[in-house]
């Protein structure tokens, strides 16, 4: 096969000896900061890439005790995915609605504690044209670590500094809670996080009601399972809707092609279950387009009934 290097240490071997590929073409490495903007009826949306982290190997983490490990493989061989570890993408939706700058979901901020590769939020902010300052309001899906954390810089302080904060009472109070302190690994290094971004900015934190609204044309819809104060968003303009899932399903083929699986990060598993199939169902038949927090950047699709379960239709990638 002809190659660079080939080509290279041709042209050089009268002149020495064969020089390393590294030294002729170094690799950059890094990738760009991804922002992805689309219109929904009177409003501007933009999702924001915060990055990857690292779910580790597919099972246990998907499947549990339910499935065997060459089952939860075969899931992923017959998507053409690899079985290694699991990237699980974050896509945090910024919604424009014209009045108001709303972030569903504030990415994972500086931690370290899913692996490298994420906080790229800031960055996709800035790309994108919207000053942090400018975002009005910050609402959260639920209070883990991937959604809550980046409110807060490396050395905790504010990134949106003019932004109220709206999160479910079941999980502001669960996650910030001083006795979450004792639970077990990794639940402990969850609550403990949560309380650090959190509790400096309690008196900016409103309780936002399973079913209540964010502003107008965004309302909560009441997903539990994932944690227990778990909700999505549904953005309505001029009779476009968008179901933003949050961590419904966490993979945009295993949960969708086996939705009755545990995930492992679940607080309720048997909870999560139903309300993955009945959110997935509802997308499927009134066929609303989904935003998947976890899924493949942008992570915008329809989902369809296939076998089983469901299957995840990628929106294609619009210009202008
Ligand atoms: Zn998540």
């Amino acid at each position: 096969m002809l190659t660079r290097r080939l080509v290279l240490g041709a042209g050089l071997a009268a002149a020495g000896p064969l020089l390393p590929a590294r030294a002729a073409a170094p690799f950059r490495g890094g990738q760009n900061a991804g922002w992805y903007r689309f219109r929904l009826g009177a409003f501007e949306c933009t999702v924001l890439s915060d990055g990857a982290l690292d779910l580790g190997p597919p099972h246990p983490t998907f499947g549990g005790t339910a499935a065997t490990a060459a089952e939860v493989e075969a899931v992923l061989r017959d998507a053409r995915l690899p079985t290694g570890t699991l990237p699980g993408q974050i896509n945090c939706l910024v919604v424009n609605t014209g009045r108001e700058i709303v972030l569903l979901d504030a990415g994972l901020g500086p931690s370290a504690l899913f692996g490298p590769g994420a906080g790229t939020i800031g960055q996709a902010l800035a790309a994108s044209g919207i000053a942090a300052a400018e975002v009005d309001v910050v609402a959260f899906t639920h209070a883990h670590g991937d959604h809550a954390w980046g409110i807060a810089d490396a050395q905790g302080r504010d990134v949106f500094p003019n932004a109220r904060f709206l999160m479910t009472g079941a999980d502001l109070d669960f996650w910030t809670a001083e006795s979450g302190l004792s639970l077990p690994e990794p639940l402990r290094s969850l609550v403990a996080g949560t309380r650090d971004v959190v509790l400096p900015r309690r008196a900016r934190f409103t309780t936002l009601a399973p079913n209540g609204e964010v502003v107008s044309g965004i309302r909560a819809v009441p997903t539990p399972g994932h944690t227990l104060g778990h909700v999505s968003f549904v953005v309505e303009s001029q009779g476009q809707a968008l179901l933003v899932m949050g961590d419904v399903a966490n993979h945009s083929v295993i949960a969708l092609a086996r939705p009755d699986w545990p995930f492992g990060f679940d607080a309720d598993p048997a909870l999560a279950s139903q309300t993955r199939r009945r959110t997935l169902d509802m997308a499927a038949t009134d066929r609303v387009q989904v935003l998947g927090y976890h899924f493949p950047f942008p992570g915008l699709g329809h989902v369809e009934n296939r076998g089983q379960g469901f299957a995840f239709l990628p929106t294609p990638w619009r210009w202008g």
